[in-house]
This record gives structure tokens, C-alpha cells and sequence, in this order.
């Protein structure tokens, strides 16, 4: 054996050799193949991603990038090779930031961040950026490795998504949580006092209703532009038509200098507006309060500034309130509007009825249904103030359905006793009737009680009537059709003219209680009220004079043709007994008024 290695052993090394070279080779082979393998996948990769990679030599210099990177910067391959990633800086960062940079990435072989860089067309942009060190088994660092993916779009969109929750879509103001919070950074103090405002635009609903909602947008657009005009603090929507604006106050007087700036404000709100090419002015009503003790909380004073504000509504339209303590029990909607949603089913609402006489035989012939709510604690609370409440906190569907229902229910036991008039009238909320099936709704609560729809009347305001929507007409011409009487409410208080009405189903319009006030002897109300008559007279319409409450007054206008008649002279509104009584004298053949 040993001869036989001894004599083949050349061969066999050679053999060895062969098969190892061989062998090593076909390794070798096998690796690179795999390695091919590797690359063409990870070169795949490289391009195809969708985040920008740039590989740099220890000194810095570009040695490769990808798609994406030209993509993003808008440099080639062949532009960046050799450069240094520096000619994409944005110039937004300052030395300190570069050094923590530098510092990390050797420190701890890696660096992430956000970071500002410049695209070849100059725009600025922002990444989120991974600088990674490549190291040999030495530990040397033979690469970086950045990828990056831009993020700009994103950080857009968040910023707008921050600014849409935070700002009003409309007039781009901010909302009113974003300045409670700016405000809550202002603490009061010995130099300063605040002002916070609530401005209310009297009757917004007929702007939208009468000239449509992109008039009563450019509207809102116009008056928040104003407002920051005239204003140097804080400017916000609060709800649709009421604004927020909120400013320093001299503490010295700052009684006096809220009465200022105020008075200022108005002086810009109340130049007129120049819609579809016509010049309109409008009023407003304001809820004010002073913010000068640091303990008290912004969303408090906002509070003070609704009650204010609500204050200030219940005197009419172009008023400013002030905040004090005695606003706070009796009048705080809030109270009010939980104690309305227990009304309901406490009992403490009813109805009075106000009759509406023939001018000539001064008889009842219609009946007016005023809905009365008696608070346990504070008493009858006048309907004015609550219904508007309702409406703001969608209960005035069920509460409209309520009154419809007891209105139909007691009209027919005045049926059964015969002693019913010609008609019964109801109010309308123009919220109430915007609901989807408010006729259906009417039409099946005549039924129920099996009336006639010929002694319902609707008593709907202006608004609803300019609202010239098809549904609107549509639901108008419903009702008509089925013999429904529809009224029209409060004439002469908003911004309309009879001539919009020739087209549409209306059989009666009453006549504003504001007109009727100074007759006979105010000339300017003469006119109007005469002209109004002969006008409905053309059109078939029967005209009513709210608030008749002189003998003079029912006299001109029985004389001048008026139809109707209703107001204190005649009688107040009153309870269903009483009610009862009067229409058994009605009956009998008594006129109004009863001492007579
Ligand atoms: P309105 O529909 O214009 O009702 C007439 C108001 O004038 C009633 O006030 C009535 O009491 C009052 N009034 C009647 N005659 C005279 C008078 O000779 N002199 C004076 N100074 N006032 C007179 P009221 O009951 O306080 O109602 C106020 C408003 O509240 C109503 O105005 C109506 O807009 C609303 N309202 C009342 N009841 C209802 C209801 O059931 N539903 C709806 N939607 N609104 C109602
Ligand atoms: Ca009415
Ligand atoms: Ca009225």
C-alpha cells in the first residue's frame, strides 16, 4: 500500500489538485451565480422602490441613486455622480443641525429625522429621511446608505387636515375651540383686560332664504373680512351667522373702552354690504363680557357672552347686552332648553286661542292657537323665547307636531259642540315645515280627528314664501291643493314684496302688528297699510291687522276694506275654557269686543 502511494503519489496530488481547483471552481461558479442572483434582485429592488436611495463613498461622493431619487430631485444618475448629497441642501437648516447629524451617524450608525432639501427646479421639499453607515468586518465604514421618502404631500394634507378642524371652510376664520385656546394663552391681567363678543347677524335665515345660499355665504365672507378689519384681537365663527371677536381692553375703563371698540365694529358692519350688484345694510345683535379675573374660565366667558347675546335677541333685532349675574337663572338657555324638553311631557305647555274677528260683524271667525309654556320656577316664558330655542335644538318638530294635534283635537270638541268657527289657525316654524313629511303629517292628523282641511290654516312667515325651492313649492301647492288655507305671517318685517306671492297658494296675509301700532294717525303707515289692502284685493287674498288694540285702529280698518281683525281691543289670547265661553256667545250672536 505504502508503494502503491509512493509510486502514484504525484498523480494523485495532481489528482487532488484538480479535483480541488475542480470543485473550487464549481463553488466559486455556484456563489457568483447566487451572488448575480442577489444583485439583479436588490438592483430591482433599488429602482423599483419608492424610496429614494443615494449611496456615497466614505468621503461623501455619490457613487449611485435611483429612480426614485431622480424622481424626487429631479437630477439624473449621471448629474449626481461624484457630487456630494450637499447640492440638495434647502439652505433650512442651520450648522448645529448638520453636526448632530454627522455626530449621530458615526456615533451610532444611523440617523433618522425629517429633513428640508431642495429639488433641481429650486422648489423645497421634505423628507423622511435613514442615513445609514456601512462598515467592513473591520468596522470601517466603507458606504452610506440614505433613503428617503418624500413627505411633503403628506405633511400638506395633514396641515390642511389641522387647519380644516381648526378653521371655519367658509371664511377661513378660526373656529371657536382654536381661540378659546389662543385666548386661554392670554391670561388676564392688571394691563389687560378682554372683551368677548358674540355678533349675530339679524335675520341671516331670509338672506339665504330670499337670495339663496351662495348669496348668504359671500355674505359670511364679506362680514368676516370686516371684522378682522375693524377688529385688533381675536376673530372666529361661532355657528353659522354669529361671530366671536375678542380684544384687549384698557383696565383703567375698560367699561368705556369695550363701548369703543364696539361702537367701532358696528361703524364697519353697518356700511352696507354690496350683494348681486345691490348695496344691502343689515343689523346685529350683540352679547358681550368682560374678562378681567384670570380664575374665570374662557369657556365660562363664552357662556356669559351666549346669555348676553340671548338677552340682547329677546329686545329685539340691532341690540347689544352686556353680561351680568341676573342673566344667569332666568334666562340661561341652557336651563331653558332642558326644562323645554321636560315641558313636553310635564304639562306645563298649553294653548290660548285669540279670535280673529269680521271686520264688519266683528263675529269670531277664526281662532289663532299661541302655544303658552308655564315653568315651574320661572314662570310663563314668553313664546318668542323659547321657540327659537327649539328650533336651534331641533325640537321643534315634535313640539309643532304636539301643538298641531292638541290645536285639531280641541277644534273638533268645539265641533261636536257646535259652536266651532270657520277656521282654526296654527304657527308654523319654518323648521317644521321644512321637515319631510310635514304634509303628510297634516293630512293625517286631519284625518284622525276627521276635519276638513278647509278649517286649518297654516300661518307660515315670509321666509318660508321666498324660499322658492321646488320642495318648498311643491309641499306649498300639497296643502293648497287639498284645501289647506295658508297664511301668511308678519307681513311688512321681512324683505318682501307682494309681487313674489302672485304665484304662489297663499289665501290670507296678515298684516304686522308694527304697522298697525301708530294708525290712523302716522301717514307713512296708512300708506303702506292701504296699499297692501288694495294690492290683496287684486290677488284674492283676505288681509288680517295683528294688534288691533283701539277702537280707532278696528275702525280705520274696517272702513279701508280689511278683513280681519285680531288684537287685545277684541280680546287677549285665552284659555280653551274661556275659549269655550266666548264662542258659546259667538254663537248666540255677541260681537267683540265683549263689554261692548
Ligand atoms: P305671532 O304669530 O305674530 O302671534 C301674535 C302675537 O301677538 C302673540 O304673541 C299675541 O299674543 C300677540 N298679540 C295679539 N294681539 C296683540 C295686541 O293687540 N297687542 C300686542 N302687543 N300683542 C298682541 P305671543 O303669543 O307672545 O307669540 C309670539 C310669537 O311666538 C308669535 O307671533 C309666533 O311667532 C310665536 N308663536 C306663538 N305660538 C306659537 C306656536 O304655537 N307655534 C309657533 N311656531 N310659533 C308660535
Ligand atoms: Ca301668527
Ligand atoms: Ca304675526
Amino acid at each position: 500500500m505504502q508503494e502503491f502511494f509512493r509510486d502514484y503519489s504525484p498523480l494523485i496530488a495532481l489528482a487532488l489538485l484538480l479535483a480541488g481547483t475542480f470543485l473550487g471552481y464549481w463553488y466559486r461558479k455556484h456563489k457568483f451565480r447566487n451572488r448575480q442572483v442577489i444583485f439583479r434582485l436588490l438592483k430591482q429592488v433599488f429602482d423599483h422602490t419608492h424610496d429614494g436611495v443615494t449611496i456615497t463613498d466614505p468621503e461623501g461622493n455619490i457613487i449611485a441613486v435611483n429612480r426614485t431619487f431622480t424622481q424626487v430631485t429631479g437630477y439624473t444618475e449621471e448629474e449626481v455622480l461624484g457630487e456630494n448629497p450637499r447640492i440638495l441642501s434647502s439652505g433650512y437648516h442651520d450648522r448645529d443641525f448638520y453636526e448632530n447629524y454627522w455626530q449621530t451617524l458615526l456615533r451610532d450608525g444611523i440617523w433618522q429625522g425629517e429633513i428640508w432639501n431642495r429639488r433641481k427646479d429650486g422648489e423645497i421639499y421634505l423628507e423622511w429621511l435613514t442615513a445609514k453607515a456601512v462598515k467592513d468586518s473591520d468596522g470601517e465604514i466603507t458606504h452610506y446608505v440614505a433613503i428617503f421618502t418624500d413627505i411633503t404631500e403628506h405633511r400638506r394634507q395633514e396641515a390642511r387636515l389641522e387647519h380644516a378642524t381648526e378653521h371655519d371652510r367658509l371664511t377661513g376664520l378660526p373656529n371657536t375651540a382654536n381661540t378659546l385656546r389662543e385666548l386661554s394663552r392670554q391670561v388676564p391681567n392688571l394691563q389687560r383686560h378682554w372683551c368677548f363678543a358674540l355678533i349675530d347677524i339679524d335675520n341671516f335665515r331670509l338672506v339665504n332664504a330670499s337670495y339663496g345660499f351662495a348669496v348668504g355665504d359671500q355674505l359670511l365672507g364679506s362680514l368676516a373680512r370686516r371684522l378682522k378689519e375693524a377688529s385688533q384681537g381675536l376673530v372666529a365663527r361661532h355657528s353659522a351667522d354669529v361671530f366671536i371677536c375678542t380684544f384687549p381692553l384698557n383696565p383703567h375703563d375698560d367699561e368705556k373702552d369695550r363701548r369703543e371698540q364696539l361702537a367701532n365694529i358696528r361703524q364697519h358692519l353697518g356700511r352696507p354690504f354690496s350683494i348681486k350688484g345691490k348695496l344691502m345694510e343689515f343689523s346685529f345683535t350683540m352679547g358681550t363680557s368682560i374678562w378681567k379675573d384670570a380664575s374665570l374660565a374662557v369657556n365660562e366667558l363664552l357662556q356669559q357672552s351666549e346669555l348676553a347675546l340671548h338677552a340682547a335677541k329677546a329686545r329685539g333685532a340691532g341690540q347689544t347686552r352686556h353680561y351680568s349675574e341676573d342673566l344667569k337663572e332666568n334666562n340661561n338657555p341652557l336651563v331653558l332648553l332642558q326644562g323645554l324638553r321636560e315641558a313636553l311631557s310635564n304639562n306645563q305647555l298649553s294653548l290660548n286661542f285669540q279670535p280673529l274677528v269680521a271686520s264688519g260683524s266683528q263675529r269670531i271667525h277664526a281662532l289663532e292657537v299661541l302655544l303658552r309654556w308655564d315653568h315651574p320656577t320661572l314662570g310663563r316664558i314668553p313664546p318668542d323665547q323659547f321657540i327659537p330655542l327649539a328650533e336651534r335644538h331641533g325640537l321643534m318638530e315634535p313640539l309643532g307636531q304636539w301643538i298641531l294635534e292638541q290645536s285639531l283635537k280641541q277644534y273638533s270638541a268645539w265641533q261636536d259642540k257646535e259652536i266651532a268657527p270657520s277656521r282654526i289657525a296654527v304657527n308654523v316654524s319654518p323648521l317644521e315645515f321644512q321637515a319631510e313629511n310635514f304634509v303628510e303629517n297634516v293630512q293625517s292628523l286631519l284625518g284622525k280627528y276627521q276635519l276638513n282641511p278647509e278649517v286649518l290654516e297654516l300661518e307660515l312667515t315670509e321666509g318660508v314664501f321666498v324660499q322658492r325651492d321646488k320642495e318648498t313649492l311643491d309641499r306649498l301647492d300639497q296643502l293648497s291643493s287639498v284645501g289647506v288655507h295658508l297664511a301668511i305671517d308678519d307681513f311688512g318685517t321681512g324683505y318682501s314684496s307682494l309681487a313674489y306671492l302672485k304665484h304662489l297658494p297663499v289665501n290670507q296675509l296678515k298684516l304686522d302688528r308694527a304697522f298697525i301700532r301708530s294708525l290712523p294717525a302716522n301717514e307713512a303707515d296708512r300708506a303702506i297699510v292701504e296699499s297692501t289692502l288694495a294690492l290683496c284685493r287684486g290677488l284674492k287674498m283676505t288681509v288680517v291687522a295683528e294688534g288691533v288694540e283701539e277702537a280707532e285702529q278696528a275702525d280705520y280698518l274696517a272702513r279701508k276694506g280689511c278683513d280681519l281683525l285680531q288684537g287685545y281691543y277684541f280680546s287677549k289670547p285665552i284659555e280653551a275654557a274661556a275659549m269655550t265661553e266666548l264662542l258659546i256667545q259667538n254663537k248666540l250672536g255677541s260681537s267683540l269686543p265683549v263689554t261692548k
